[in-house]
């Protein structure tokens, strides 16, 4: 049985904000035995369309879900596991948690010491421009949701700051082709957890700078700095009222800008040995990260110029309600390839699980199938 404490598709109805636009394209957004036939296989799902897709998909799969019940422990026992939820207790050989990537939003400490006057927002709490006070905004994390409520609130008219630590920059569209499309074709979102040089540092990877919108935008630093959004280094800490930034912006740039090169010319690379190259563009240069002339390093919260912090710094999964000691330090789960550290205890849907696709709606099927391939194994040895 599926066990979900809201209803299905759950984290698509309650936790993302209005204008959001899925930034994998629709031909990507694929479900098992569902391929995308809609009039628009370049475009982008909104959060609505994507309930939509998943809620079809459980009621014709009929997936065994439980909705509304609210798994609060997991503890083992001799024959499996013995589960506690909000409607009673289960007993069950196996259990595979798929329960997300991104329950909750991750905040530095040092919020508590930010002014109170100035609202604070997590990519929970946000919806649309209008819930943040006229003003200023500081926006926090440059990756995925940072650079997008960023620009929303620009073109909103508020001023914005976008204060930016390491990120992953890509751009839309490649040599006319959605950079997306050049990660699957090019086998990079294939590449196998035990073929990831650095697998630790491959699953805390930022989200990459991309957008879902119609006209297949590219929306990294440059695009926000024409818009008017100052960039500010990482924020390191708050003293008497003041955020304190790194400097340094010029080599985080650097750095982003170079791995993003390395990246396009493996596609290049692909593309030539594979004979694609007649049917892409011709290859691109893309322009360096401009660099501010002079980033603020502090900036006084006191003074009435930032209304609002929005926190977009990463998220993180919650697992307060699992009773098995397969968790952390660092509050991520253990595991081999989904293959928790507990006898008949998997996991689904968490980054670089098995492979660089493994959090994407289209990444969890190759990886659902090993994963139960493993289960059933297990299941059938111990019968
Ligand atoms: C802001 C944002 C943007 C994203 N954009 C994209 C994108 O463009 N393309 C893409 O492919 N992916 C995107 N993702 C990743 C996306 O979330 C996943 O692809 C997909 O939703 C993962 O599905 P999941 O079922 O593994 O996890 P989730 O969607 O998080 O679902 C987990 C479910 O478990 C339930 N649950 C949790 N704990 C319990 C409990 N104790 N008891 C009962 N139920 C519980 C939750 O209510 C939830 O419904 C994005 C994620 C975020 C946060």
């Amino acid at each position: 049985m599926v066990l979900e404490r809201g209803e299905v598709a759950n984290s698509w109805r309650r936790e993302r904000w209005d204008s959001l636009r899925l930034l994998t394209p629709n031909w990507q957004s694929r479900l098992p035995g569902r391929r995308y036939d809609g009039p628009d296989p370049d475009g982008y799902m909104t959060a609505g369309e994507v309930t939509e897709l998943i809620e079809r998909f459980a009621t014709v799969s009929r997936a065994p879900v439980r909705t509304g019940v609210n798994v609060t422990s997991v503890r083992r026992t001799d024959a499996g596991y013995h589960v506690t939820t909000s409607c009673g207790e289960i007993r069950c050989r196996a259990v595979v948690i798929a329960s997300g990537a991104c329950n909750l939003p991750v905040v530095p400490q040092f919020r508590e010491a930010v002014p109170a006057p100035v609202e604070q927002l997590t990519p929970f709490d946000y919806r649309d421009p209008a819930k943040l006070p006229d003003g200023g905004v500081l926006v926090v994390g440059a990756s995925a949701t940072g650079v997008q409520l960023a620009a929303e609130l620009q073109q909103s008219g508020r001023p914005v700051t976008l204060s930016v630590g390491e990120h992953v920059r890509l751009p839309r569209t490649y040599r006319g082709r959605d950079v997306l499309w050049w990660m699957d074709a090019s086998g990079v979102w294939d590449q196998r957890h035990d073929e990831v040089e650095d697998l630790t540092r491959a699953r805390r990877l930022p989200s990459p700078q991309l957008v879902g919108t119609p006209e297949r935008t590219t929306l990294d630093l440059n695009a926000l700095t024409s818009m008017g959004v100052e960039l500010v280094g990482r924020w390191a800490a708050v003293r008497d009222g003041r955020a304190l930034f790194s400097g340094g912006l010029r080599n985080m740039f650097s750095l982003a800008d170079l791995k993003m090169r390395r990246l396009l010319d493996t596609f290049d690379e692909w593309a030539r040995m594979h004979g694609r190259d007649a049917e892409v563009g011709p290859a691109e240069r893309i322009a360096p990260t401009r660099v501010p002339e002079s980033a603020r390093l502090q900036l006084d919260l006191r003074g009435g110029e930032i209304r609002a912090v929005v926190w977009a710094t990463g998220f993180r999964p919650d697992y307060r309600w699992l009773d098995v000691p397969v968790v952390d330090a660092k509050g991520q789960l253990r595991h081999e390839g989904g293959v928790v550290d507990g006898p008949g205890l998997y996991a689904l849907g968490l980054p670089v699980l098995r492979r660089r696709k493994s959090t994407f709606i289209y990444g969890i099927e190759d990886d659902a199938r090993e994963v139960i391939d493993h289960l059933t194994q297990y299941l059938a040895v111990r019968r």
